[in-house]
């Protein structure tokens, strides 16, 4: 398959075929495995020209490999895209993506909700390099055009945000970034490209947690940076080389073998965790449910336009106290007490005391995530089997508790 024929093709063929180099790897169907740490060059003048530039081809795996190299070009026509840089963790993601284009004076707004360890980096890390950061509440466009210094460089955000799953307007930040010439990063992690393309709102750089629901299978942590040929050229030949957070080539092997299910997988999240977040919201033992696919929540009106589909994680509130919602969370059966999130078992966490915990108390109330919380990634198991779980598991803190 011809890599320009990309945008011919439907997302769920792209899941199986892009990226594909035809004609190499002996005919083999699916992409070979290369494990390898380095490429042996038939004479000095090649290494010399692979190294200078001047002739295509491998030369050491923390630079490039060709199973890595698949994965990069079909994530990046996933999200109609050029090019991609795949690395060793979502958080290599995260910080290759903004080292590679900021530097001690440059001034970054970011989200004031993101997924914890983005807050840490960006609220501690890069506060020792001189990078001066500016959170906000990104759904306040005033708030956002308040933020703008002379020397603001780049904007962090992600959406929907974990994990209350509020969604941001792409569109607005989008045109706010191209409008005061400042580059957009956007973490698509929670939506995966099957139900959202950031790029179709001007976003400049995608990044993923290639963790969750791309791999989709809990058998790895990697992660992913999409843009244009000529970002990814800088990021590739700076931060990526010499900090360096590459990916393994067999976690990406592992990733190229997950993308293939990605679009029917994607379906089955989104279609079973809209019947759970019903169930959960018409429960009396239930607050609140976060869940775009809800008509009660902010991020609904995002539906079809913005966002494809809601995804696959449900936030929510339980009445009751922190014990509460310790004892139900101790009291489920199917699902497991894990963070992370999009794999094929449905998982449950409290992010004040775990994916959150980076924040502290007041930081986290502000961003809108309570004390209460409880988030569940809902897997690929069947929904009756899901809300039996969950049935017990309020059955059984109302026993302890005596209430409903
Ligand atoms: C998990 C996650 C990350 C970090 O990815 P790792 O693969 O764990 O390093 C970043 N952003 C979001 C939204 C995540 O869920």
């Amino acid at each position: 398959m011809k890599n320009n024929n990309n945008k011919l093709l439907n997302q769920e063929t792209l899941c199986i075929h892009a990226g594909k180099a035809k004609g190499d790897h002996k005919g083999a169907l699916t992409t070979p495995l290369y494990q390898t740490s380095t490429f042996v060059f038939d004479s000095a003048e090649q290494g010399a020209a692979r190294f200078a530039g001047e002739e295509e081809g491998y030369i050491y795996t923390r630079l490039g490999n060709p199973t890595t190299r698949e994965l990069e070009l079909k994530v990046a026509a996933l999200e109609k895209m050029e090019d991609a840089a795949a690395t060793a963790t979502g958080m290599a993601a995260v910080s290759g993506a903004v080292l590679s284009f900021v530097e001690a004076g440059d001034h970054v707004i970011v989200s004031h909700a993101i997924y914890g360890c983005s807050f840490a980096l960006f609220s501690h890390q890069f506060k020792k390099f001189g990078i001066d950061v500016t959170f906000v509440d990104m759904a306040n466009k005033e708030a956002l055009t308040a933020a703008l210094k002379p020397n603001t460089k780049l904007l962090f955000a992600e959406t929907p945000i974990n994990p209350n799953l509020v969604v941001l307007d792409l569109q607005m930040i989008g045109d706010f970034c191209q409008q005061h010439n400042i580059l957009s990063v956007v973490d698509n992690t929670f939506l995966s490209p099957i139900l959202q393309t950031p790029v179709d709102f001007g976003i400049d750089i995608i990044i993923h947690s290639a963790t969750k629901f791309l791999n989709g299978h809990g058998d790895v942590v990697a992660g992913i940076i999409v843009s244009s040929k000529e970002n990814i050229a800088v990021i590739k030949s700076t931060i990526l080389k010499d900090i360096g957070g590459t990916i393994s080539p067999h976690d990406a092997w592992l990733i190229l073998r997950g993308l293939k299910t990605l679009s029917i997988r994607m379906e089955r999240h989104c279609k079973s965790a809209q019947t759970v977040a019903e169930y959960l919201h018409q429960h009396p033992m239930v607050k609140e449910v976060f869940y775009p696919g809800l008509p009660s929540h902010q991020g609904h009106k995002y539906l079809n336009n913005q966002m494809r589909g809601a995804g696959g994680v449900i936030g929510f509130e339980l009445n009751g106290d922190v014990n509460t919602g310790r004892k139900f969370i101790n009291s489920m059966n199917l699902f497991s007490l894990a963070v992370s999130l999009g794999d094929a078992e449905s998982l449950i966490q409290h992010p004040a005391s775990m994916t959150h915990s980076p924040y502290t108390q007041e930081e986290r109330l502000a961003a809108g995530i309570s004390d209460g919380l409880i988030r569940v990634s809902i897997g690929l198991e069947h929904t009756d089997d899901i809300i039996a779980d969950l049935a017990q598991a309020f059955a059984h803190i109302e026993n302890v508790t005596g209430k409903a």
